[in-house]
């Protein structure tokens, strides 16, 4: 099992609308610390499968919508897919005392500053870690928020009461917009973008279905928003089960001297407190070959979507193959994927602390 695996217990059932449940979590006081957590960040769920091929079970992630600067225990909120397999079971089974294994908080969908200014795009179950995120401004940092919040109808906005009382909370500094499908119909760009215009010089945190975030950035784009100031969460299933044993995909490197083997470069590797010289065969993505050195490098979905892998490279050259999370200034500043980053000249030297 995953070193970053953890049981919890839930400790509150939230009916917040018919089709979705927040789980507050009470997390043993012995890893309470491993449960600090970032506005916008999610945990990933171990949920039971009987179904044939599934291992005994399949690992998905639920945005924290709580706020760890007001609220005292960690909360996801679930939302039912049509035809989906966890949302539905967690729904239909989970009640107070349920025990979930559950990996410690991971992902960069997070905001750069509690006193900076936001824009907050919101589409259905996406108001989950937009809400974390808004709550956590108005009630820990300085930060104004603006809101638009898309829904298909009524009942199905989750949070509303939450949001009514932060609007009468904070009314200088919260704004929201409501989108109802139901008599607006989808909101197209030119619509997203109107709305967006008079906070067009914020950051901005996108979640939703995708359609919703293409559409979002298409208007983002109109007003001539920087992509560097324009984050998104992409909801989907995990293709990988985090809480298996890893999966390894290359042969282990042996410990190499300063010469690499052939078809690998040199490396260095600072992991929690160690330092490892290695053979990195140049079309590994570092994750794989330091998993198969036995290295318990947290990770989640290993498809450059979550951010969990996230290390600094701090000389050498290495390039990513895909890069769904991670934004020009962060890769400016040496961040990348070990999932999805493989070498491109010997001497290349990573560090997983990325103080
Ligand atoms: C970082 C992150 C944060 C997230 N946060 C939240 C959150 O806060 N709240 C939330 O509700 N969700 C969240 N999600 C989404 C969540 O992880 C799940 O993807 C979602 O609950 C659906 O999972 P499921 O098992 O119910 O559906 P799945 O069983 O994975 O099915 C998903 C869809 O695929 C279809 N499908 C399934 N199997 C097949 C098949 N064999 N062939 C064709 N189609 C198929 C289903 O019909 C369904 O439409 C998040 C995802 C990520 C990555």
């Amino acid at each position: 099992m995953n070193a970053r695996a953890h049981q919890v217990t839930v400790f509150e059932v939230i009916k917040e609308t018919a089709d979705a449940v927040t789980l507050v979590l009470d997390v043993p006081q012995a890893v309470q610390a491993k449960f600090i957590y970032s506005p916008g960040q999610f945990l990933t769920l171990r949920i039971p499968s009987e179904q044939e091929g599934r291992g005994g079970s399949v690992a998905r992630c639920y945005s924290l919508s709580s706020s760890p600067h007001s609220e005292d225990r960690p909360a996801v909120t679930v939302k039912r897919t049509a035809g989906g397999y966890a949302s539905n079971w967690i729904c239909d089974n989970v009640a107070v005392d349920t025990v979930l294994t559950v990996l410690e908080p991971s992902g960069s969908f997070v905001p750069r500053s509690l006193d900076a200014d936001v824009l907050l795009c919101a589409a259905g179950s996406g108001i989950t870690p937009v809400v974390s995120i808004a709550k956590s401004i108005l009630t820990a940092g300085s930060g104004d928020v603006a809101l638009f919040y898309a829904n298909r109808d009524r009942e199905s906005v989750i949070f509303a009461w939450v949001l009514d009382e932060l609007a009468a909370s904070f009314p200088g500094r919260l704004t929201i917009v409501d989108w109802m499908e139901e008599d607006q119909g989808l909101p197209g760009s030119a619509d997203i973008a109107a709305l967006a215009r008079p906070f067009a010089n914020r950051d901005v945190y996108i979640c939703g279905p995708a359609g919703f975030t293409a559409t979002t950035r298409t208007a983002l784009a109109q007003l001539a928003v920087p992509p560097s100031r324009i984050r998104n969460e992409e909801y989907r299933s995990l293709e990988v089960d985090p809480f298996a044993e890893p999966e390894v995909r290359v042969a282990s490197s042996p410990k190499a001297g300063r010469t690499a083997a052939p078809g690998a470069h040199t490396a260095t590797i600072e992991f929690e407190g160690e330092t490892y010289d290695i053979d990195w065969p140049k079309n590994e993505p570092l994750l794989d070959v330091l998993l198969a050195k036995g290295l318990d490098v947290p990770y989640v979905c290993r498809e450059s979507a979550c951010g969990t892998c996230v290390c600094s490279v701090r000389s050498g050259r290495t390039r990513m193959l895909l890069n769904e999370s991670l934004i020009d200034e962060e890769l400016d500043r040496g961040l990348t994927l070990a999932c999805q980053t493989v070498p491109e000249a010997d001497g290349v030297h990573i560090a997983f602390d990325q103080d």
